[in-house]
């Protein structure tokens, strides 16, 4: 332990007359402390990067290794102004103005361009709703002639209006729904049952092709059938029912005045 006190202290006086770069020193200072510290049996044994340095520390005339090695190197002075290094430090410190520059222009570019695609969402937002606002609430099932009312009718009653138009004249849902049925139906041939928000269900019967799923979202005015002449029926048209909550059948002729629709 001793002699490894006594080689940092000839270390330190051999850093003294040595012009050294000071962070060299102070690393073989550690070097040669981190060697007496861990002990020199130790060090010859070990398989670390240490191993490299030990011949230097194991050498009985430390300083006289020390300064072979500094003299090897050809040590610097640190006082001298170095130019190139001058230049150097101004060129990274105009790179780093340059880069702040970029940043800050990138920033403003990106904040105007959110702005802009906020703008413009906003505008598409209003525009959807104004459409959305402006858009029939409810319409007329199909074109066409109203041929027959709601109630007795040869000597039966009649459960619907029937719209009479010729084979393939669109059938669209009165109002937005789900379709909660859509196919074969005793004496309709086929039909289409649609529920609305407020529960009623419109019915559309004798359809030709049926165009919507079981459990499609429909828009009103949306195509949702053609005019057939399915089922029991005496010429191409749309029956029209309108089943309230509860399933009583109601004239749908008053139902879709109220609604502001007119046949
Ligand atoms: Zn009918």
């Amino acid at each position: 332990m001793a002699r490894h006190r006594r080689a940092t202290g000839q270390l330190v006086d051999v850093l003294a007359r040595v012009d050294l770069d000071r962070k060299k020193a102070v690393a073989a200072v550690v070097a040669a402390g981190a060697l007496a510290g861990a002990g020199f049996a130790q060090a010859t044994t070990s398989v670390t990067p240490m191993d490299r340095i030990v011949p230097v520390a194991a050498t009985k005339n430390l300083a006289a290794a020390m300064t072979a090695q500094e003299q090897a190197e050809a040590p610097q002075t640190i006082h001298s102004v170095d130019t190139g290094s001058e230049t150097r430090k101004l060129l990274q410190a105009e790179q780093i103005q340059a880069q702040f520059h970029v940043k800050e222009a990138l920033k403003s570019a990106e904040a105007s361009y959110v702005k802009r695609v906020e703008a413009e969402k906003a505008e598409a937002a209003r525009k959807a709703a104004e459409e959305e606002a402006k858009r029939p609430k409810c319409v007329r099932p199909a074109q066409g002639s109203f041929t027959s009312g709601f109630g007795a009718r040869w000597g039966t009653s009649h459960n619907g209006i029937d719209i009479a138009n010729a084979i393939g004249t669109p059938i669209v849902s009165v109002m937005d729904g789900t379709v909660v049925e859509a196919g074969p139906a005793s004496g309709f041939g086929l039909w289409v049952r649609i529920q609305h928000a407020d529960g009623t269900i419109t019915v559309y019967g004798h359809m030709n092709t049926i165009d919507v799923p079981q459990g499609a979202q429909v828009k009103a005015g949306q195509q949702i059938a053609t005019i057939g002449n399915r089922g029991q029926s005496t010429g191409p048209h749309v029956h029209f029912e309108v089943w309230a909550q509860g399933g009583q059948k109601i004239n749908p002729v008053g139902w879709l005045a109220e609604r502001g629709v007119s046949l």
